[in-house]
């Protein structure tokens, strides 16, 4: 069951993303973990692509109202008042955010699209009229590619070389990052980590703590991770799964579901 690793990689960071705990041996549910913003607009993208089929017209205006709907169904989950702002208006104007909620929430479309073409389509379209900006966008493709790649087994080495040269991302080694790494939620300081979590990885558990050990914004890096992971090794251990799926509420779980049996 697909989209659990980006909800779950949510929940193991609402934790850290005040308190940093740079360390990958953590407790990976302390009390207080909680799915957060992260999780609702993934699963709000996946509800889109659900109901609004890929390529359909106004696919741009559809994200948009799924995620108004999902902001007023889930409030107080940790959005960035910017987009708090935007989601409550109840006109559809542009923002143009370069920040890492664009990337977070793009895991579904790495699914659901056949072709490359596809995803890089939908990302965009995903992020116009929340993040309409160069960096914000490079981001949600860099993620939604990584997720699709993945999933198509592509090795880590072949993943990472494609994602270097098409969208000019440096991966630096998280030993290198983690001393100075600090919280910014700038898309370009942010996917880049999160991608070389997974590189660094051999296992979606891996892959979740070494995003948490190097700071930042926990959730979102995280989220980011844990989709492309889960997409990699296609299991998540059974005991962080059950975990995850007893914090998560159940109408986003019914979302996963029928997302599942939809485009899986
Ligand atoms: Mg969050």
């Amino acid at each position: 069951m697909k989209l659990y690793g980006a909800l779950i990689g949510d929940i193991v960071g609402s934790t850290r993303e005040v308190h940093n705990e740079k360390n990958e041996d953590i407790v990976l549910f302390p009390s207080g973990s909680d799915f957060t913003d992260d999780s609702v607009m993934t699963i709000a993208v996946a509800d889109k692509l659900l109901h609004n089929k890929l390529s359909s017209q106004g696919s741009r205006k559809s994200y948009a109202t799924w995620y108004k709907q999902y902001y007023r169904r889930y409030t107080n989950v940790g959005y960035g008042q910017m987009f708090s702002k935007w989601a409550e208006s109840d006109y559809y104007y542009i923002q143009r955010s370069y920040g890492n909620g664009a990337a977070m929430r793009v895991t579904a479309i790495g699914y659901a699209c056949k072709e490359l073409e596809d995803v890089w389509r939908e990302a965009n379209h995903s992020c116009f009229y929340t993040h309409n900006n160069h960096e914000a966008k490079v981001g949600a493709r860099a993620i939604a590619t990584a997720v699709y790649l993945a999933n198509k087994k592509e090795s880590k080495e072949d993943i990472k070389k494609f994602i270097e040269k098409k969208f000019k991302y440096t991966f630096v080694p998280l030993d290198h990052l983690r001393g100075t790494y600090v919280f910014d939620s700038r898309t370009s300081y942010c996917v880049p980590p999160a991608l070389q979590a997974f590189f660094e990885s051999d296992s979606y558990e891996s892959a979740i703590r070494k995003a948490i050990s190097i700071g930042g914004d926990s959730d979102t890096i995280a989220c980011m991770a844990g989709g492309v992971a889960e997409a990699y090794y296609d299991e998540i251990p059974k005991e962080i799964l059950n975990r995850g799926k007893g914090i998560i509420d159940i109408g986003l779980k019914r979302v996963i579901e029928d997302f599942n049996n939809e485009f899986l």
